[in-house]
């Protein structure tokens, strides 16, 4: 019998294909469908940024950054987690700049899980944790939070933790559902990790996109979490940079220099003009505190228009996507629903069942509000003939 010369794999992620949020924005550009699916602006960045970007590139700032990312930077953060929350973090040894979150969960992740370690998460989660995990030989532990809210089943996790448990992945403002948890989540989650190894990863990258005159609970305020805990944000998110795919982690000293042996050799420093550019930028405090404002009002001209439609909804408190409720229209999965939806009405979004790790039958979508008033009002018009 002839041999094929092609070695055989195995897969390490066997289960995995291409990301949701690649899938739907190709299917809707196939489609010519408005893309309210995965999450990004279709308007541009400030030409402040810009100016201090293309500055920093013709002052000659073209060379690698240091591993651990420009001290200015790091040094105009920390100042900005001081006055946010009233914590101190070392720009020397607390921060690392990083090519966006995804690559810092990632870091955070190789640099603590060993194999057979157990992390525990939440359905619906985010889609890069899962992987992350199995690929450094972690197990994911899930635990599912409740309907309709999203919120937290405590006792639930307090049973899930054993010896093998080595982190907890929690993220607020929640991604996909819009939720954000509150001050009585973390004094739980303080609690019960309290006297442990067990260290938490904080997926915080909406920080500044919360509503309704509600606060963002950063896991940093609280003594018992800060100190076991890995930040993550985004430069992304809060200055309508996707595609610049910058951000950054902050943790105490010893979890940072670990988190570092890793992040050296994933991508060892991080894009040098940017990182420029975005120090410059930061210097103005109302560069990210207007940014709730201004994601509210997007909310509020989304939510109003299609208030008489029959999507159901419960308003967004954080992120910029907005979970609608489809069951009154029809009762295929959401999968389907959001295909069709994008191939016959021409409007793409997020079906929530792929962030769960079983099968669910929720007839729930995800919609990003990241968009122009004549793109959400195009989107309002499709809702509204459904
Ligand atoms: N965070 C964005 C979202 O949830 C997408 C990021 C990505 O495409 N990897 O839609």
């Amino acid at each position: 019998m002839a041999h094929s010369s092609s070695p055989v794999i195995i897969s390490k992620l066997p289960q995995v294909g291409t990301t949701i949020f690649t899938v739907m924005s190709r299917l809707a550009a196939e489609h010519g469908a408005i893309n309210l699916s995965q999450g990004f602006p279709d308007f541009d960045c400030s030409p402040d940024l810009l100016r201090h970007v293309s500055k920093a590139m013709n002052d000659g700032h073209n060379q690698y950054a240091p591993m651990q990312g420009l001290l200015s930077l790091r040094e105009t953060l920390c100042a900005k987690m001081n006055r946010a929350y009233n914590v101190n973090y070392h720009p020397e040894t607390d921060i690392t700049i990083t090519a966006g979150g995804t690559q810092a969960i990632y870091s955070a992740i190789s640099a603590f899980i060993r194999e057979g370690d157990e992390v525990i998460l939440f359905a619906p989660a985010y889609d890069c944790y899962q992987p992350a995990i199995e690929l450094n030989g972690g197990v994911a532990v899930w635990s599912t939070l409740k309907q309709t809210d999203f919120s937290i089943d405590w006792p639930e996790v307090k049973k899930l933790i054993n010896h093998r448990t080595r982190m907890i992945i929690i993220n607020t403002p929640h991604n996909p559902s819009g939720t954000l948890l509150k001050k009585e989540d973390l004094e739980q989650l303080e609690k019960i990790t309290k006297g442990t190894d067990i260290l938490v990863l904080s997926d915080e990258v909406y920080e500044h996109l919360v509503f309704d005159g509600q606060e963002h609970n950063s896991v940093c305020k609280f003594p018992g979490l800060k100190e076991r805990s890995i930040l993550i944000f985004s430069f992304g998110k809060t200055f309508h940079v996707t595609g610049w795919k910058m951000g950054y982690a902050l943790a105490p000293a010893n979890l940072m220099a670990e988190f570092r042996k890793a992040h050296q050799f994933i991508v060892f420093a991080v894009n040098t003009p940017m990182q420029h550019g975005l120090n410059a930028y930061l210097q103005n405090e109302e560069n990210y505190n207007s940014l709730s404002a201004f994601y509210q009002q997007k909310r509020d001209f989304f939510l109003d228009g299609i208030k008489g439609s029959r999507f159901s909804f419960r308003p967004s408190g954080g992120t910029y996507f907005q979970l609608l409720d489809y069951s009154a229209i029809a009762d295929e999965k959401d999968t389907d629903f959001s295909i069709r939806l994008t191939k016959e009405k021409k409007l793409a979004s997020i079906p929530i069942s792929v962030f769960y790790h079983e099968p669910v039958n929720t007839k729930v979508l995800r919609f990003c509000f990241a968009k122009k008033e004549e793109t959400l009002k195009r989107a309002i018009d499709v809702i509204n003939s459904i």
